[in-house]
């Protein structure tokens, strides 16, 4: 046969949507799932149908699955242990799971095969991983069709997937197939501080449920029937890497559009100013349209979630997003705002970029948690992002990430996989709030417009390919033009600090000396302003490298103040100024500081609400 013929024969074959529209993505991995859920045993019974290609050079020896939801069946998954050690709840509040009953390639049935390992880890008890060897390894470059059926149970919310009454959220409910990158599986388990990496493809998924449900899906509606009390909904999803739907009785539904894309707010009766969710996510596509690409889908889901289910709120599916409210004592809060944007920031990190999120979880979370302050600085003001209340005051980077950064309760590198880190909260620190100090400081370095421009040709060239940080990096310094190598190579390949401060000032008759230190490991250049009575400001540099320096200066005037260059990152900034006497610079330092007491003030009132 032709290869012509063979490629006609397999457009018939092959279902149509496969084909549809031109492919922005290299649709690997493509799924057609028929889905019945039944809320009130709250099980998932489901056919899967994956047409998959299998990339490489060599035979493919085994077939590997993720199994997200056997996280949650007991206690003795990696989850839950891994939960027990950080002194969380070592059991599921109501067990969850999933389980392949049948596996069919060409035919054959390779259920009974099945066996979980655990690539991560020595925990034979962990289910979160199945592997399917084959007899005959198949061939690498050419694409197989594999039936699947399998059996999922919501459990309750936890880690943003589950149930709570009558409310369903499904992410990661039905198997996935892992990644195949340099003839190897990249299929890790489900860690506590992990999340997903999975190749795009296109969906189709057929949904059947009782009508007294509303669900909000991340595919376009194409289908509605209802028959016996049941309704089947269709949805499609073209370059994703997940499907993901929500389902309760009591959605209420909005719809709005900014440029192409339609917006779908599904939210609780009671938020009767959820439409917020919808100007955030408006700001958040202009924003990155603007400054670093454009959003190809038709689509964005916002899911406000209830009080009670705000377990599900904060979480990023591909062209689905969920999100909470704050309580109605604290609406003047900008939490809802500030959460939407960074879920929808993700439809950029996560949804497009796609990088490993167990392996490097920074450039998805860290990279967004720097767009989304800068975006929440633009629309709401630098100085109120988060709180603006009469005098409380706080943005979003200044006080909800700031205090976290600071903390630093243990220190690992921001390069390294999610499940090697001390803590969740060492975890947090390097993969959301130092990242988003670090690159706030490289944009210091590079100016704002060189630093977009490297974000735009990262994102650009990388998009539907899977970046890993040392793209990101050759992307950064091709894209802006400049080599920030040095400072990168210590920021995220160090637990080194950044922290210099003016020790203090010598003056005998007209010679003057400021000293600076540096007290952090990392090296950065020190520019120091210094102004002298009724004369202009006098500007002198410094390498940054040795452990101090003193910085000499001549002047028949006496110094006001001194002041060196305050880096986002630099970890203690209320010694970066200094005044001899009584001033408006010691005003300043000591307003610094009393913002630095009103943030972490601010951040304990936050863990009381
Ligand atoms: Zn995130």
């Amino acid at each position: 046969m032709g290869r012509l013929v063979k490629r006609l024969l397999l457009l018939l074959l092959c279902p149509i949507w496969l084909y549809a529209a031109d492919p922005l993505s290299p649709r690997i991995a493509n799924y057609e799932i028929k889905a019945n859920f039944n809320p009130t045993a709250k099980t998932i019974e489901g056919e899967e149908t994956i047409t998959w290609t299998i990339e490489g050079d060599n035979p493919l020896p085994s077939l590997q699955f993720h199994l997200y939801w056997n996280a949650f069946r007991d206690g003795k998954s990696t989850y839950m242990r891994e939960a027990a050690r950080a002194s969380q709840p070592d059991e599921p509040p109501e067990a969850g799971s999933i389980e392949i009953t049948s596996l069919t390639l060409d035919g054959e049935e390779l259920a009974p095969l099945g066996r979980f390992i655990h690539p991560d880890d020595s925990n034979v008890e962990d289910r979160t991983v199945e592997e399917f060897p084959l007899e005959d390894a198949l061939d690498p470059n050419q694409t197989v069709v594999l039936h699947i059926r399998f059996k999922s149970k919501f459990p309750a919310l936890i880690a943003r997937a589950g149930y709570e009454r009558d409310f369903f959220m499904a992410g990661q409910w039905f198997p996935k197939i892992g990644v195949r990158q340099r003839d190897l599986w990249n299929t890790h388990q489900y860690h506590l501080n992990s999340e997903f990496f999975a190749d795009f493809g296109t969906y189709r998924v057929t949904l059947t449920l009782p009508t007294a449900y509303i669900v909000a899906a991340s595919g376009d509606l194409v289908s509605t029937t209802t028959a016996g009390g049941q309704r089947t909904l269709i949805y499609e999803s073209d370059d994703v890497h997940d499907f993901a739907w929500s389902a309760w009785t009591k959605f209420r539904r909005a719809e709005d559009h900014w440029r192409g894309v339609r917006i779908e707010l599904y939210y609780p009766p009671e938020h009767t100013d959820a439409v917020r969710h919808i100007e955030a996510a408006k700001a958040t596509l202009a924003w990155f349209d603007r400054n670093i690409g454009s959003y190809p889908y038709p689509r964005l889901v916002i899911v406000d979630c209830p009080e009670w289910a705000a377990e599900a709120g904060g979480m990023e599916y591909p062209t689905l997003v969920t999100t909470v409210m704050p309580p109605p004592a604290f609406m003047w809060r900008r939490e809802s705002e500030v959460v939407t944007i960074h879920e929808v920031g993700h439809q950029y990190f996560y949804g497009m970029l796609a990088s490993n999120e167990f392996e490097e979880a920074w450039l998805d979370e860290g990279i967004n948690s720097y767009t989304e302050s800068a975006i929440t600085d633009e629309i709401f003001g630098r100085r109120s992002s988060w709180d603006s209340l009469g005098p409380l005051r706080g943005s979003d980077a200044g006080y909800n990430e700031m205090p976290g950064f600071l903390a630093r309760p243990v220190t690992d590198l921001v390069v390294q996989p999610s499940w090697r880190y001390a803590s969740p909260a060492s975890y947090q620190v390097s993969s959301y709030s130092r990242p988003l100090f670090l690159l706030r400081t490289a944009e210091e370095l590079l100016g704002r417009e060189a630093m977009y421009r490297g974000l735009r040709f990262y994102f650009e060239h990388w998009k539907f390919k899977h970046p890993t940080t040392r793209d990101f990096l050759a992307a950064m310094k091709e894209g802006s033009r400049q080599d920030l190598g040095w400072y990168f190579q210590q920021v995220l390949y160090t637990t080194h600090w950044l922290d210099y401060g003016i020790e203090g000032i010598h003056t005998d008759g007209n010679e003057n000396w400021v000293r600076v230190l540096r007290t952090g490991e990392i090296e950065m250049p020190v520019e120091l302003t210094v102004h002298f009575e009724g004369q202009p400001d006098r500007k002198l540099f410094w390498t940054g490298s040795e452990g101090w320096h003193d910085f000499y200066l001549q002047s028949a005037a006496p110094i006001s103040w001194a002041a060196i260059t305050t880096h986002a990152m630099d970890a203690n900034p209320t010694d970066n100024s200094y005044a001899p006497q009584t001033n408006p610079a010691g005003g300043r330092k000591l307003a610094g500081l009393w913002t630095f007491l009103v943030q972490h003030l601010l951040e304990i009132a936050a863990w009381l609400v």
